[in-house]
C-alpha cells in the first residue's frame, strides 16, 4: 500500500463520525438511509450482493450506521461480528476492494461531491454505492436492491445533482465512470461521442 492509501486507510474510520460531531444532520434523511442500509445489509447476508461483509465501509463507519442512536439493527444481521474491529477471515470481496481502493475512493468522492448535504449518512451511502460499483453486474443488483427504480430513489435522495446530470438515463455505473472520465480520470471512452460509439448498448438501455 502506498503512502497516500495508507493515510486514507488511517483516517477513513474517523471521517464520518468526526463530521457528525461537527455538523449534526437531518433525522429524516438519516432514517431513510438507515432503511436503505438495512435493505442492502439483508441482501448481503443472503449472498445477493457483490459487497463485502462491512459493505465496503470500515467497521467503525459500518457500526455508525448499524447501531447509531436512532436505529438498532437486528442482531441476526450482525452475527459473526464479535468485536468492533473484527472482520471475517476470508472476505475475498473486501480483498478485491482493497486492491482497487483508489477506484473506490474516486467514485466515493464523486458521489460525495454531489451529496444533498442533509445528513452525514450520505457519505456512508456513497461508500457503499462505490463498493458495489466494483462488482460485475448492474449497480442495483450488486447492491442487492429490488430494482433499478429503487436505486434511482436512493441516488436521488442522496446525490440529487448527479442524478439530474444523467439526463439520458445512462446505466449508472457507466455514467459514474463517464463523469470521472470528464473530470480527467483514467477511464477513457472508446469514441468522441456516445452517438457514434460502438459500445453504446453497454452504456444505455434497459438493465434487466
Ligand atoms: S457510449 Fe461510448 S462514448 Fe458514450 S459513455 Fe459509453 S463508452 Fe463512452
Amino acid at each position: 500500500m502506498n503512502a497516500v492509501a495508507q493515510i486514507r486507510q488511517t483516517f477513513r474510520p474517523f471521517f464520518t463520525p468526526m463530521l457528525t460531531l461537527m455538523t449534526g444532520g437531518s433525522d429524516e434523511q438519516r432514517s431513510k438511509n438507515q432503511n436503505w442500509f438495512r435493505l442492502i445489509l439483508r441482501s448481503q447476508r443472503k449472498g445477493r450482493t457483490s459487497l463485502p461483509f462491512f459493505l465496503g465501509l470500515t467497521p467503525t463507519d459500518f457500526y455508525w450506521m448499524a447501531v447509531g442512536r436512532r436505529y438498532r439493527i437486528h442482531d441476526e444481521l450482525l452475527q459473526g461480528i464479535k468485536s468492533k474491529d473484527t472482520q471475517p477471515v476470508e472476505d475475498t470481496r473486501q480483498q478485491l476492494l482493497d486492491m482497487r481502493e483508489d477506484e473506490w475512493v474516486e467514485i466515493r468522492d464523486l458521489l460525495v461531491s454531489h451529496r444533498a448535504g442533509l445528513d452525514n449518512s450520505e457519505i456512508t451511502m456513497a461508500g457503499i454505492v462505490a463498493a458495489a460499483c466494483l462488482g460485475g453486474s448492474h449497480l442495483w443488483r450488486d447492491l442487492g436492491m429490488p430494482d433499478r427504480a429503487s436505486l434511482k430513489d436512493l441516488l436521488a435522495g442522496n446525490f440529487p445533482s448527479l442524478v439530474t446530470l444523467n439526463d439520458r438515463d445512462m446505466k449508472w455505473k457507466k455514467f459514474f465512470y463517464k463523469q470521472l472520465c470528464e473530470l480527467g480520470g483514467g477511464y477513457v471512452c472508446r469514441a468522441p461521442s456516445c452517438d457514434v460509439c460502438s459500445a453504446y448498448s453497454d452504456c444505455f438501455g434497459p438493465e434487466d
